[in-house]
């Protein structure tokens, strides 16, 4: 099954993505993530990325396409994946889809995780990073076993620069203008599933995989 996640920054996206490829035995590719591991290990990426994450604008797609194209053509995507974080632009989706089509794929599902803006900003003021394994945790919907304290690692928990309030409310003008076009997008291509993301994790969760089977 090869599924891309949708919605704004902050929606759950990441943790629902995670879930998914677990219970579907195929790999999570996340941009975020991957940008990230290439600031962590301060390669060339990293450097150009970060200068735009920072400010809460979308890494250029030259910088995102190749990235994303070479992982998915890796031998463990051979049965499927999931997408988190990507496509984030019109021209991004373009690029995939010739990709796949390629290869004589495309994807299966656009899954939409819709949560109103309102609640965005509150959710994502609760948001902590291990800056040492990269795992994310939230005060409220996803907390460590111990408070600011990392369960993998005993790391102490920070607030990603990107996480920001004013970083937080750039990366939502940028989510409406570039990315909530491609809702329309994939609801043309007949492969767009909704989702409440108002509700708790668990209950998302079998949203999602209730509109997947
Ligand atoms: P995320 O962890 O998915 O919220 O991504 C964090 C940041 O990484 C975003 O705010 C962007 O600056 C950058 N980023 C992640 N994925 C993409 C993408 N597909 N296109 C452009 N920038 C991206
Ligand atoms: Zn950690």
């Amino acid at each position: 099954m090869k599924i891309i996640m949708l919605g704004a920054p902050g929606a759950g996206k990441g943790t629902q993505a995670k879930r998914v490829a677990e219970e579907y035995g195929i790999p999570h590719i996340s941009t975020g993530d991957i940008f990230r591991a290439n600031i962590r290990d301060n390669t060339e990426l990293g450097k150009k990325a970060k200068e735009y994450m920072d400010k809460g604008l979308l890494v250029p797609d030259e910088l995102t396409c190749d990235l994303v194209m070479n992982r998915i053509s890796e031998a463990d995507c051979k049965d499927g994946f999931v997408l988190d974080g990507f496509p984030r632009t019109i021209p991004q989706a373009d690029a995939l889809t010739k990709a796949l089509e390629e290869k004589g794929m495309s994807m299966d599902a656009a899954v939409d995780i819709e949560v109103p803006d309102e609640n965005i900003i509150g959710r994502m003021a609760g948001r902590r990073f291990c800056p040492k394994c990269g795992a994310t945790y939230h005060v409220v919907a996803l907390p460590p076993k111990a408070e600011g304290i990392c369960d993998n690692d005993g790391e102490k928990l920070v607030i990603r620069d990107d996480d920001k309030e004013e970083t937080v409310r750039n990366r939502l003008s940028v989510y409406h203008k570039e990315t909530q076009p491609l809702i329309d997008y994939y609801k043309k291509a007949q492969i767009l599933k909704t989702v409440d993301g108002t509700k708790t994790a668990d209950e998302v969760f079998d949203g999602i995989k209730a509109v997947l089977s």
